[in-house]
C-alpha cells in the first residue's frame, strides 16, 4: 500500500511539471504575449523562454524544436530564446533543431492559410495603430 501511494504521488509531481511547464516559475509561461505600452495598446511581442526577456527583433532571438526525431502526428511546443540565453544554452546542452524567428512566423503564416495578400490587408488595417 505504501509503494502504491509513493508511485501516485511521483506520478502528480510528473504530471504537473509536463502540464503547467515550471508551474513554479512565472517567467516561463507562455512565449507569444501581448505588452501594454506607455500609451495602453496591446503590442504582441515573443518573450525568451529562458530570462523572460522579451525578443523585440526577430534576428536576436531563434525558436528551437525540442524533439530529435519526432514521429508524425507529434506536437512540439516551440521554445523561444534571445540571442544571450541561446549562447548560454548551447554551451550546455546537446545540439537541438533550431529555426530563426523569422523562418518560423513564415512558416507560421502559410500554415494558417495568410497568405502575402491577406497579409498586406491586415498591414494595410494596422497602420492606424503604429
Ligand atoms: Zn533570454
Amino acid at each position: 500500500m505504501q509503494s502504491g501511494c509513493g508511485r501516485k504521488l511521483a506520478f502528480a509531481e510528473v504530471r504537473c511539471g509536463l502540464l503547467t511547464a515550471q508551474c513554479d516559475s512565472s517567467l516561463t509561461l507562455m512565449a507569444l504575449i501581448f505588452q501594454v505600452d506607455d500609451e495602453g495598446h496591446a503590442r504582441p511581442k515573443i518573450r525568451c523562454d529562458s530570462c523572460g526577456g522579451v525578443i523585440e527583433n526577430h534576428a536576436n532571438g531563434v525558436a528551437l524544436l525540442g524533439t530529435p526525431n519526432p514521429k508524425p502526428g507529434t506536437v512540439i511546443e516551440p521554445i523561444f530564446h534571445c540571442a544571450g540565453c541561446e549562447e548560454e544554452a548551447k554551451k550546455t546542452s546537446a545540439p537541438r533543431h533550431s529555426m530563426s524567428i523569422d523562418h518560423f512566423m513564415l512558416y507560421v503564416l502559410n500554415n494558417i492559410q495568410l497568405t502575402p495578400n491577406a497579409l498586406e490587408e491586415a498591414g494595410r488595417g494596422l497602420k492606424g495603430l503604429r
